[in-house]
C-alpha cells in the first residue's frame, strides 16, 4: 500500500473564509466565545455553533474544555463540515507549556481524522491574545502536523492572519 504524503500548506488570510472539512478554532475553556479567531468564527458561522457549544457545556464539559484538549461541533454557516475547538495555553516565561500547545494540534488532528476529514485549516493557536511567540508557536505547529498526518488527511492548511505569522510558518517549514 502506498500512502500519499500530506500537504502542509500556508495561506495568508482569514480562517473563516476557508473551504475545508474542518476549521480549528483557538477557543477558550468556556467554549462560549471570545475575541480573535474565536469571535470571528462565531460571527461568521452563526448561532448554531454557540448552541452546540452550550450543549457541550450542559453535558460532558460542565467545567469547560481543558487546555490542550479538542472537541468538535457543527460549522454552522462556515464552508466546512465541522469546527474543532481547542484551548491553547497562555504563554508563560516561567513554565514550559509547549506540550499543551502540541496537544492542541495533535488532538485536533486526531479528531479531524476520526471525523473523516481530508482537509483541515488551523490558525496559529495561542499566538494572539494568549501571547505565544510566533516562531516557537509555528515550530510546534509544523512539527506536530508532520507527525500526525495519516489518512484520510490530504491537506493541513495553516491560515495566517498577517505577514509576520506567515513568515514564521515559512521559516518553520524550511527546517
Ligand atoms: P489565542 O487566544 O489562542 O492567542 P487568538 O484568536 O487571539 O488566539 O489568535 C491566534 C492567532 O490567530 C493570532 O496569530 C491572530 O493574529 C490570528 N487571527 C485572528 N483572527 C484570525 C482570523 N480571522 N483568521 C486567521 N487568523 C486569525
Amino acid at each position: 500500500m502506498t500512502t500519499t504524503p500530506v500537504d502542509i500548506v500556508l495561506v495568508r488570510g482569514d480562517i473563516t473564509e476557508q473551504t475545508v472539512d474542518v476549521i480549528v478554532n483557538a477557543a477558550n475553556s468556556s467554549l462560549l466565545g471570545g475575541g480573535g479567531v474565536d469571535g470571528a468564527i462565531h460571527r461568521r458561522g452563526g448561532p448554531e455553533i454557540l448552541e452546540d457549544c452550550r450543549r457541550l457545556r450542559a453535558s460532558h464539559y460542565g467545567k469547560g474544555l481543558a487546555t490542550g484538549r479538542a472537541v468538535a461541533t457543527t460549522a454552522g454557516r462556515l464552508r466546512a463540515g465541522h469546527v474543532i475547538h481547542t484551548v491553547g495555553p497562555v504563554w508563560s516565561k516561567e513554565e514550559d507549556r509547549s506540550a499543551l500547545l502540541a496537544s492542541c494540534y495533535g488532538q485536533s488532528l486526531a479528531l479531524a481524522r476520526e471525523l473523516g476529514a481530508e482537509t483541515v485549516a488551523f490558525p496559529a493557536i495561542s499566538t494572539g491574545i494568549y501571547g505565544w511567540p510566533l516562531d516557537s508557536g509555528a515550530g510546534i505547529a509544523v512539527r506536530v502536523a508532520r507527525a500526525h498526518s495519516g489518512p484520510p488527511l490530504k491537506e493541513i492548511r495553516f491560515v495566517l492572519f498577517d505577514t509576520e505569522a506567515y513568515q514564521a510558518f515559512e521559516r518553520a517549514l524550511q527546517k
